[in-house]
This record gives C-alpha cells, structure tokens and sequence, in this order.
C-alpha cells in the first residue's frame, strides 16, 4: 500500500519544483452520468490521486509554496448525514485535515470565496490547463476577481503554467512501493490469462473468457480492470483496438487477449496469444516464434542509458528480416526497415510507460530527441504481427493470423526485470497451459 505519508512527501516534493509566489490547482475527477440515474464507477484521476490518496468526487488540491497559514489545501464534499446515508462515507473538511494530512481543508462551495484570496499578489497559476475547459475558464474568473480588487493595491497573476508536466515527472520514476503494486498487478492479471488459456474451448464466446478474467482478478483484490479487455479471436486479433468480445471462438484460430487488471491504482498490460484448440498449426507457430523473438531482440536493448526507442528498432529488425524469410515482404532487409515496410504487419510502437495510467504519464522524447532508459521507470515491450483476412499482398496460408506478446517491465540499476514473467509465452507452454 502506498501510505498518507507518501502522498504527503510527493506534495511536498512538487511545492519545491515550484515558485514561491504561485498557487498550484489540481482538480480531482467528478462522477460522470451514464444513463438516467446510473454514474459510470467512480475512479479519481490518476494525478490527483497520486498527490493525495483522495477516492472521492468533487475535490481540489491547492499548493501554496511558503504559505505561513499551510501549504497544501485541500477542497472536499461537505460532511452531509443524509447524503452519507445514500451514497457513503465522506471525509469532509475534518477527515481531509486528520486522515488526508492537508494542512488546512474546506468544504467545495467555499472554492470560489477562498481561491481568489490565495491568489492576492501572486506572480503565476499553475493548472493542468487545456484539459477542461470549464475548469480553465473558472480559473481565470478567480483571477478576474483578484483583478477587481485592483484599485486596492492587490496584484493578480500574470503567468499561466502548465503542471501536468512537473507530476509526469515525477510519475514517470517508480518508487519500489509502487513498483510492488505493478508486480502485484502484473501477478495477478498473468494468472487471468492461463485461466483464459485453460477455459478456451470450440464455441467458447470471447465475452466469457472476458468474464473468467475479470472474475479472477477481483477475486485477488483487484477493483477493476486496467482498461477494456480485448479479447479477439481468429481475424479479430488483426483488429488493434477490438473490444466487442462477442464472437464465437472457432476450432483452429488464435485467441489473442490483452487483458490487464488493476491494482491499488496501478495497472498491468499484458496480452498473449494461444491456439484456441491447444495446439499452434505450423503457420501460426512460425509467425508466434517470430514475435517472440523480436521481443526477446527488444528486452535485450533495455537497460539504464539505452534510448527510448531502441527495443521498437531492434523488434522491427527482426520482424522484417523474418518477413522476408517467409515471402510476406520481398527487397533488402534494410532499405524494408528504412521505409518501414513492416507497417503494414506491424503498424503499432513496442511499448509505452505503464503506471497508473495503461498509457502512462511522461514524455517520451525532450527536445526532440528519445529519452533515455533510468532505473524505475516502467515500460511495456509488446511487438506483434497481424496479417489481415484480406491482406492480398501476403501469402494466403498466413492470412487471418493476428499475434501480439505484451509484457510490463521494470528498468533496474543494471538492466530490467519482467514484471509479468509468471505468464507463460514459450510455445510449448502456452500449449501445455492450454491442454490443461
Ligand atoms: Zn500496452
Ligand atoms: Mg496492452
């Protein structure tokens, strides 16, 4: 678990990223309708959760640097008995101050008296601006209000930053708690998938092999899942983004699953891909050892000072050599690379970050140029191959063949290590989890 004390040293180390005469908004999520009287499940956004450890709707965090009355403030939902009644516990200003550790807390509604007084004579707002237009316009009516006090001598900022950047930041490197949550994640969702393995039958529907997933990851603790599970059989797999999950599962294709569950607000990523019945034909178990080996190509290029995008050239590599190999592209293996010749098997990059977002927070290039690899950050390292049912250009005995093998990866002092190793993708594993 990550404790109120964590949250609490992340706020502090974010008031030192910032000036001295700002105020600092972050806004939290709030419950979003989806039919009639039905709200989606609540989750709070990643950000807000991460400075706060805060799981309920309607709530902002303030950060006054060098503020003598506190620096961090925090606004929340009023205690409200009959409210509670409904719809749960709420922590109210009080609970926010002893559970939450904020310095000083308010009830919401008091937002708009309370912030323009914070913002008197300060140089600069800092905001996740550009995400919300209805939070950006707020902001500058707060400041429109310190503006109207002109005439007494108050100044109002003048300076609007983005803070979104300085929280990917810091999100970007994992601490080894969180990192526990990632593994625990990851250890979880790779059972999930022998279970959807081991459930596969001739006329299963991908829909139920949804279920066995989502069912066994919260019986382990998780609150849901990462993302949408894709769960894709036969030329669905071809589809990147398929999520309708509602067709039969024939006898002879693959069944590829990218399936990850959620832990503590930390998300696993994995996808494997499997014979339906068992048993790689000859075609599929050529294209699988393939993706395998351009991923293992992949992991070998990632440890501290490798850039960013070296596991994507070493897989693309491979992968077109192997293309060429068996007359699904023709012309020299370079010149194919350089004109990335490849895309049209494998038109999606070899990973992302992975936190609490699937995608997680963090830039990928600085000043143009690939970052480089540090001991804890976390990536994803995912090739694949998909050779449409109506690719023409490949030969017709791969057609309908869709495979991608994900993993979640820790970057170490030395090198990595794989936080999904539990999920089998050796062939004649994935075989034998299969027949058991
Ligand atoms: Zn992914
Ligand atoms: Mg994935």
């Amino acid at each position: 678990m990550i404790d109120n004390n964590t949250f609490k040293t992340r706020r502090q180390a974010l008031i030192q990223l910032l000036p001295e005469n700002c105020v600092a908004i972050i806004a939290g999520a709030t419950e979003q309708t989806r039919n009639n009287d039905v709200e989606f499940p609540f989750r709070q956004t990643s950000d807000f959760y991460y400075l706060t450890g805060f799981e309920e709707p309607d709530a902002f965090l303030v950060l006054c640097p060098k503020r003598s009355d506190g620096e961090t403030i925090l606004f929340v939902r009023p205690k409200d008995k009959n409210m509670e009644i409904w719809n749960g516990y709420r922590a109210g200003p009080e609970g926010a101050i002893q559970d939450y550790l904020a310095d000083e807390a308010f009830e919401v509604e008091q937002i708009d008296e309370i912030v323009p007084n914070l913002m008197f004579d300060c140089r600069s707002v800092y905001a996740s601006f550009g995400q919300n237009p209805d939070f950006d316009q707020h902001i500058m009516h707060w400041v429109n209000q310190v503006k109207s006090h002109a005439r007494k001598g108050v100044s109002a900022p003048t300076q609007f930053n983005d803070i979104s950047n300085l929280i990917h930041e810091m999100r970007l490197i994992k601490s080894d708690a969180e990192i526990e949550q990632l593994r625990k994640a990851a250890q979880i969702s790779a059972q999930a998938h022998h279970i959807a393995m081991q459930q596969c039958n001739d006329g299963v529907m991908e829909y139920q092999l949804d279920a066995h997933i989502n069912f066994h990851s919260k019986m382990n603790g998780s609150k849901r899942e990462a993302y949408s599970s894709i769960v894709g059989s036969g030329n669905n797999a071809c589809i990147l983004h398929y999520v309708s999950n509602d067709q039969p599962i024939k006898n002879g294709d693959l069944v590829l699953i990218d399936a990850g569950c959620e832990y503590n607000y930390y998300a696993a990523d994995i996808t494997r891909t499997f014979p339906a019945n068992g048993k790689f034909s000859k075609e599929q178990a050529t294209l699988y050892q393939l993706v395998l080996d351009a991923q293992s190509a992949a992991l070998a290029e990632v440890k501290p000072g490798n850039l960013y995008n070296a596991p994507h050239q070493a897989a693309v590599k491979i992968l077109t050599h192997g293309l060429v190999d068996l007359g699904l592209l023709t012309g020299d293996v370079n010149k194919l690379v350089e004109d990335e010749a490849y895309k049209t098997y494998y038109m999606h990059n070899t990973g992302h970050w992975l936190g609490m977002d699937v995608h997680d927070a963090g830039r990928y290039k600085i000043d143009g140029k690939w970052r480089e690899f540090k001991p804890g950050m976390v990536i994803t390292i995912e090739p694949g191959l998909y050779v449409a049912l109506d690719n023409e250009q490949a030969p017709i005995e791969y057609r309908g063949i869709g495979i991608r093998i994900e993993d979640d990866i820790v970057i170490t002092e030395t090198g990595y290590d794989v936080l999904s190793k539990d999920c089998v993708k050796e062939i004649k594993d994935v075989e034998a989890m299969c027949q058991s």
